[in-house]
């Protein structure tokens, strides 16, 4: 078999009380090595032992893109926007090709709103020189908006990434919204502050009669190594500390209150429950219990 002949599933909808959720697979790609990015306190041997305990492998990971759409009957939210284009040689850049094979068009959205802007959250936000999502509102973090402007806070690793930022974020400006912590994006969707992956990070909680579920963005970027070893600073995050804290928080926070997850680099659907497990947690898949 070649890689051309896999097929794997690539769109997920159900319904939370009175709304209908997307998870959509805009892609996936092979990375080397595992470590950095993740488990950076961690030796090869334990690498090898913590891969063997999950049958993975332990010297490369596979990272999944998965934006998450919101129907809530009288908006369309579209949960960050993938690669776009940019991403379509190297396996991803898929999510309105295969929003419109669920019935949603482009032009149906009605919100764009961002967890934060790195590569993989925001190119797709044009197309063919043009908004993706031609009607949409776009909404984006105060916070995150404003010291990707400045760049002081912003790694030196991420020069190329603010690039990005000042190329297709900045200039829209007069027309976006800003987001704090607390502040409802459409009725029954609030954002909240997860800040540390990204300076500003916001992450999204959906809430229709009684239902919840967390968008968490990027709060975990691994279903194993992030979950399990909360405090092992990851290569993805700008902020190394303050991103150990949030992750602390809002698994804590996950596990106590039994919230329904979809998270951006979760395995696909990109839904589940967070346990708590020893010092850390366990990623729970969602299965039928949110399809029914
Ligand atoms: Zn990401």
């Amino acid at each position: 078999m070649t890689r051309n002949d896999l097929v794997r599933p690539d769109v997920q909808r159900f319904a939370l009380g009175q709304m209908r959720v997307t998870t959509i697979l805009d892609g996936a790609q092979m990375r080397t090595p595992l470590n950095p990015p993740f488990a950076m306190d961690k030796d090869e041997d334990a690498l090898r032992a913590i891969g063997a305990a999950h049958r993975l492998p332990w010297d490369r990971f596979q990272n999944n893109y998965v934006p998450t759409l919101i129907d809530t009957g009288t908006d369309l939210v579209l949960i960050d926007v993938g690669f776009g284009a940019a991403g379509r040689e190297s396996g991803a850049g898929h999510l309105r090709a295969r929003m419109e094979r669920v019935g949603y068009l482009p032009g149906d959205v009605t919100v764009v709103a961002f967890t934060h802007v790195h590569p993989d959250h925001i190119l797709g936000v044009m197309e063919d020189g043009a908004p993706a999502f031609p009607n949409a509102r776009h909404a984006i973090g105060r916070r995150e908006f404003d010291e990707w402007k400045r760049g002081d806070l912003i790694p030196p690793q991420r020069a190329k990434n603010r690039e990005m930022f000042l190329d297709l974020i900045a200039p829209m400006e007069e027309r976006l919204s800003f987001l704090e912590d607390g502040d409802s994006v459409v009725p029954g969707l609030t954002a909240e502050a997860a800040f540390g992956h990204s300076v500003g990070h916001m992450m999204f909680r959906a809430e229709s009669e009684g239902r919840q579920m967390l968008v968490w963005g990027d709060v975990c970027n691994h279903y194993v190594f992030s979950m399990q070893y909360p405090d092992s600073p990851v290569g993805f995050d700008d902020d190394k500390d303050a991103a150990i804290a949030t992750r602390r928080r809002v698994l804590d926070m996950a596990a106590s209150d039994d919230l329904l997850i979809a998270g951006h680099h979760m395995p696909f659907p990109a839904t589940g429950y967070v346990e708590r497990a020893g010092d850390g947690f366990r990623w729970v898949p969602a299965a039928y219990q949110i399809w029914t």
